[in-house]
């Protein structure tokens, strides 16, 4: 679907074959694939570049696919809270773990905004030029060809079409089966929980994730950090409403059911992850390898990607091209002891002990805990986390400290898992 500023409000009714304005097919701002991350930059440019032209599009009828991103106050900066704001869905200023030998509340807000209001926030920035119902076959710096066949040429043109499978990242996965309920009656709940890990443990680490949107509405979320990628929809949708029924929830309505299996990076090498399908664009999102190495969100990151590039001077997609490769460098190498972390829980633990680690980080300080989601952790930080009584056995983690070492495992048991 092609949509100018004039017929935004027309967007699901028309189709991409409709015609197209001739005067609007060259684009200094050529958005390709309308998420998360190429939407911010949509709404941020155009707050600081409004003589810039834009355009947005995507495969799919609704900007952000099907989606609740949550973030936590202290993960991003008070400009890029303000860029967030009118598309929450609600915020809360606290939230909560629960473990068996630990149940704590945290002080730090958390937040939520779905699709819809992305979608929304999108079609009301007047000057964004979205096309949706518009799948795109090829990619080049400079333009784009759609399915149908047409070209729509853009001075910088951005690749935010998500993750693609990728060789170069020895990977886990947090992977998840969300249910929005509509309750009889009141859960009672006044914050998100964002791990129960009291809940019976099943394929590597599980938990259950609440967040409680009015007195009866609730997504409940099964969750797991699991070595291999599947997922099997139909299983962790019935632990979920087993989840609610556990807690005396009559479930009248499941509005919404979302799912994801998101990356969780064990070990890897950046460079060559960048050589992987070039296509000419700059790059965005997970695509761009920006997110939280141990948790797969991608939320934080594509603020600051979104700032960084409303501040840049230079619009050609060579420039914004060396900008993101240069960011995502810097962030993967400032990241290499979540990295870490993350081999100790997916290769070194066993059994439940992944559980015991995360049980251990969570009765750390509320301000490193908070420094550890936004992905700043000091110096300080890390010695912390290190210390005092270790999860694991000291001789098994030190056999998985080597990041080249991991990367041999994990594409050893990735092809294993392959042939049965
Ligand atoms: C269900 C779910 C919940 C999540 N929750 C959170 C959360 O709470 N917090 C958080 O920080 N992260 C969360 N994440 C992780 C991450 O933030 C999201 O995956 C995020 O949407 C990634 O952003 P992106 O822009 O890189 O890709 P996407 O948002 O996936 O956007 C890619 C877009 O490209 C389009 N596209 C793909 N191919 C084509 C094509 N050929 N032509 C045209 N368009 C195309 C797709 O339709 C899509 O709209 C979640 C992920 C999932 C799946």
């Amino acid at each position: 679907m092609f949509m100018t500023r004039d017929h935004q409000a027309e967007k699901h009714k028309r189709t991409e074959t409709a015609p197209m304005r001739p005067d609007t097919a060259n684009y200094d701002v050529l958005l390709v694939g309308a998420g998360l991350a190429n939407s911010m930059i949509a709404i941020a440019l155009r707050q600081a570049r409004p003589e810039l032209s834009i355009a947005l599009v995507d495969r799919d009828a609704q900007i952000g696919g099907n989606h609740t991103w949550s973030f936590h106050s202290s993960d991003v900066n008070k400009a890029g809270l303000e860029l967030l704001r009118p598309m929450l869905e609600a915020q809360w200023p606290s939230q909560e773990i629960r473990f068996p030998r630990l149940k704590r509340v945290l002080d730090t807000g958390y937040n939520s905004m779905t699709s819809d209001r992305l979608h929304a926030a999108v079609i009301q920035t007047p000057g964004i030029d979205v096309m949706l119902s518009a799948p795109v076959a090829r990619v080049e710096h400079d333009g784009i060809e759609l399915g149908s066949g047409r070209h729509i040429a853009g001075r910088c043109v951005i690749d935010g079409r998500g993750a693609v499978p990728t060789n170069a990242l020895a990977l886990g996965y947090q992977k998840f089966v969300g249910l929005e309920l509509e309750l009889d009656e009141p859960h009672g709940m006044s914050r998100p929980i964002i791990m129960d890990a009291t809940v019976p443990q099943y394929d590597g680490y599980r938990f259950v994730y609440t967040l409680p949107f009015s007195s009866t509405r609730i997504l409940v979320e099964d969750t797991y950090y699991s070595d291999g990628p599947e997922l099997d929809s139909d299983l962790l949708s019935e632990r979920a409403l087993k989840y609610a029924n556990a807690k005396g929830w009559r479930v009248g309505t499941v509005l919404r059911q979302e799912q994801g299996v998101l990356p969780i990076t064990l070990a890897g090498d950046i460079k060559a992850f960048w050589s992987e399908g070039e296509t000419g664009a700059a790059r965005s999102g997970m695509r761009a390898c920006l997110f939280h190495p141990t948790t797969g969100y991608s939320l934080p990151d594509a603020v600051l990607l979104a700032q960084r590039i409303s501040e840049s001077n230079a619009f050609d997609t060579s420039k914004i091209d060396h900008l993101v490769r240069h960011h995502s460098t810097r962030s993967w190498q400032q990241r290499s002891f979540f990295r870490l972390l993350n081999r100790m829980l997916f290769l070194a633990a066993r059994g439940e002990e992944r559980r015991d680690i995360l049980e251990r980080f969570y009765s750390l300080p509320t301000p490193l805990i908070e420094r550890f989601y936004a992905a700043r952790i000091t110096s300080a930080d890390k010695v912390r986390i290190l210390l005092g009584r270790p999860p694991l056995p000291i001789p098994r983690a030190i056999s998985h400290m080597s990041e080249s070492q991991a990367m041999a495992t994990v594409l050893q048991r990735a092809h294993g898992r392959s042939n049965g």
